[in-house]
């Protein structure tokens, strides 16, 4: 919890906003995709989870791995710093909404530095003892919508209005 598809959604909203305008789609996929990426420690072994994929240090570097890999160009330009900072945000995000819920006993944000786990003062999301259909539900209008809707306007408000040769490239 939060469930991937909400991670995703809040990933592809935060790359529809931040990157280069117009929004370019396939960002925003990988974006998503980076999104759900921490919880693969969800499996065990070698990662404790919520631990070294829900770091600082793991969205810095899987941002930036995953901008050189999937973005081809000239080493290094604006246009692919502008889109590592989305993919590390989308990263990012996916941490904080961890650190939103009730749930586990916190995150390693700072590894491999440190093993102290830290949890917002503020944890909105999830109920320890209510049901699962209660959390899903809550978790559907208080998080998927809302990301859903802000990744749709950012395409409707940031794709018109620009001139012809800005929106070609
Ligand atoms: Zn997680």
């Amino acid at each position: 919890m939060p469930t991937p598809i909400s991670h995703a959604a809040v990933g592809f909203a935060i790359a529809a906003w931040t990157q280069q305008r117009p929004p370019a789609r396939r960002v925003c996929l990988v974006a998503a995709a980076c999104a759900t990426l921490p919880d693969i420690d969800y499996f065990g072994w070698p990662f404790a989870h919520r631990a070294i994929t829900h770091s600082l240090t793991f969205a810095l570097v899987i941002a930036v791995a995953v901008t050189l890999l999937f973005f081809r160009g000239p080493p290094w330009t604006e246009q692919r710093g502008r889109i590592a900072v989305s993919l590390g945000l989308a990263l990012l995000s996916h941490a904080c909404l961890d650190a939103l819920s009730t749930y586990s006993y916190g995150l390693e944000f700072l590894a491999p530095f440190s093993e102290q786990r830290y949890r917002f003062a503020w944890t909105p999301l999830g109920n320890p003892s209510g049901s699962l259909t209660g959390q899903l539900v809550q978790e559907v209008f208080v998080v998927l919508l809302p990301a859903l809707l802000l990744g749709w306007l950012a395409f409707k408000v940031r794709g018109r209005g620009l001139p012809a040769k800005a929106a070609a490239t």
